[in-house]
């Protein structure tokens, strides 16, 4: 069940502020507030959806494809394709997942010690 009270929706209605990297109508990038590498961006589709198979199983393929197209946008933009990155996401509780939110983590900018 979606809760719309997390921090990632509240982020997406504006509400809260966050550091934007990229945003257009279906996605949204923006920095990690703690970041674990020199560069720590968090990539969110808008629509409400609580992790990875939350979001694959109610999105049209159309908005997938487009989330991942912008992550490699996205990857590309910071200047870490060539150098390497590391992408993930975490999903309920045996994975670690505190935001309640579907993101992906992307780390890169020097050598990711996870
Ligand atoms: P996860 O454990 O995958 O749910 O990761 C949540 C991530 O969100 C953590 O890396 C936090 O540092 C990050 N985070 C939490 N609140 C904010 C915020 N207001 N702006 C940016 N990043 C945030």
């Amino acid at each position: 069940m979606y809760n719309e009270n997390n921090i990632f929706a509240k982020i997406i209605k504006g509400q809260i502020p966050c550091e934007k990297v990229y945003e257009d109508k279906n996605v949204l990038f923006f920095n990690d507030i703690n970041p674990m590498a020199k560069i720590h961006v968090l990539g969110i589709p808008k629509i409400f959806c609580v992790d990875f198979s939350d979001f694959i199983l109610k999105s049209e393929d159309s908005i997938v494809s487009d989330f991942f197209k912008k992550t490699e946008m996205v990857i590309d933009t910071l200047g870490i394709r060539e150098t390497g990155y590391k992408i993930f996401s975490n999903s309920g509780v045996n994975g670690g997942q505190e935001v309640p939110h579907f993101h992906i983590h992307i780390l890169g900018g020097e050598k990711v010690k996870l």
